[in-house]
């Protein structure tokens, strides 16, 4: 029986690179059902709503989706997509696995770590205060009777980090190690400075530790986690980070591992599952069938994995790695020059691993 999947192609180069995935994951057999639903600036400027409630019902209803990139406009209009899916669908735990591709120039060849970032709560949590407000007014003044001065032409974002949210993250980190071979989690946190929230999260991380002592645990204060890991990377397997720092070292290893193209991901959630790349929308390159699809193929490749399609998502992720060490028909960051012409299109990769996988 097919798989039913909420389709959502997202805005900007979006709509390019969830086409070019939907052919290579249907070139797989794997039977799958696409319910097509929007989300982002373009369904804004519609209908005025970048998250339409059709979109969440049908995620709720087949508990999973894939997802093109969405734009979020800067200080104003309405705020980030990703942010309320996650929320609306307790998409708690973000999975970001930064692998390095043979064919794909790094300095970090040896990269294979796994970003597991907490995804609903610390300074994501959209707990703000606008400089000059009222509300801000009354905060800062029940903060100067509690001993803390505030002034008073701040803003105010306030970090929430519970024993909760830390807990089914850091739970969520080892049995993703226990599942997928890794030896090692390592915790990033600034604990030494934010004592009560990142040193509730590395608190709870420790005795969540303590349940699994087939897999070697440490701690990293985050400065020196990112330091180590340009350093080092060979040490580090799946590194668990409450949310600011967990988009960042997302970033960092997808630069790693050769660009922003070549970085999947997947929200977990409690309600359902949601795939997409790290990348944005990339407004620039729309239209041009010009970005790299890698990164939204290799989310389908979790999720195909999420779906108990093993066998489907190792042939598709072997293809996209084959064609990508062969190096002829990659897209343009993939080559040695960013103009190269030998670059191809986003749909003529999807057609190379379709060729690749047969
Ligand atoms: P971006 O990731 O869209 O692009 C930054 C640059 O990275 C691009 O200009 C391009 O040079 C490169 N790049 C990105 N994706 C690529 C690909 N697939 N292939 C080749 N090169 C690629 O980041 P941005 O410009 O900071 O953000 C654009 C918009 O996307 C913003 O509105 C932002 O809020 C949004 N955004 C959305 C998501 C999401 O939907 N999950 C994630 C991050 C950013």
């Amino acid at each position: 029986m097919a798989h039913d999947v909420t389709f959502i192609p997202g805005d900007g180069t979006g709509p390019e690179l969830t086409e070019a995935t939907r052919r290579v994951l249907e070139a797989t057999g794997v039977g799958l059902s696409w319910d097509v639903r929007q989300a982002g600036i373009d369904e804004y400027r519609r209908h005025g709503n970048p998250l339409p409630e059709a979109t969440l019902d049908s995620l709720r209803s087949t508990g999973v989706g894939l997802k093109g990139p969405t734009t979020t406009p800067v200080g104003s209009g309405f705020r980030s997509i990703n942010v309320a899916l996650r929320r609306e669908l307790d998409l708690y735990a973000c999975i970001r696995p930064c692998k390095a591709l043979a064919g794909v120039r790094t300095r970090f060849p040896e990269t294979d770590v796994v970003v597991v970032r907490e995804n609903t709560e610390d300074l994501y949590a959209g707990i703000e205060f606008e400089r000059g407000s009222a509300a801000a007014a009354a905060l800062r003044a029940d903060l100067a009777e509690l001993g803390a001065t505030v002034r008073d032409d701040a803003g105010i974002s306030i970090k929430p980090i519970s024993v909760f949210a830390s807990e089914r993250i850091v739970r969520h980190a080892f049995d993703y190690a226990v599942a997928h071979g890794y030896r090692k989690v390592h915790a990033g946190h600034k604990a030494n400075i934010m004592k009560f929230s990142d040193g509730l999260f590395l608190e709870v991380a420790r005795k969540v530790a303590e349940r699994h002592p087939e897999i070697e645990f440490e701690d990293r204060i985050i400065d020196n986690l990112c330091n180590q890991l340009v350093s080092r990377p060979e040490e580090y397997d799946v590194i668990v980070l409450p949310n600011l720092y967990g988009d960042i070292v997302s970033d960092l290893g997808a630069g790693m591992i050769g660009g922003l193209g070549l970085a999947p991901g997947g929200n977990i959630g409690t309600e359902a599952a949601m795939f997409e790349a790290t990348h944005g929308s990339a407004p620039k390159y729309k239209g041009q069938n010009k970005v790299n699809p890698t990164a939204l193929m290799l989310s389908g490749v979790l999720m195909l994995r999420h779906l108990d399609e093993g066998e489907a998502a190792d042939r598709l992720e072997a293809a996209i790695a084959g064609v990508i060490k062969k190096g002829d028909k990659v897209t343009y960051d993939l080559k040695p020059t960013r103009d190269d012409p030998s670059a191809v299109g986003t749909s003529e990769f999807a057609d190379a691993v379709i060729e690749e996988m047969s």
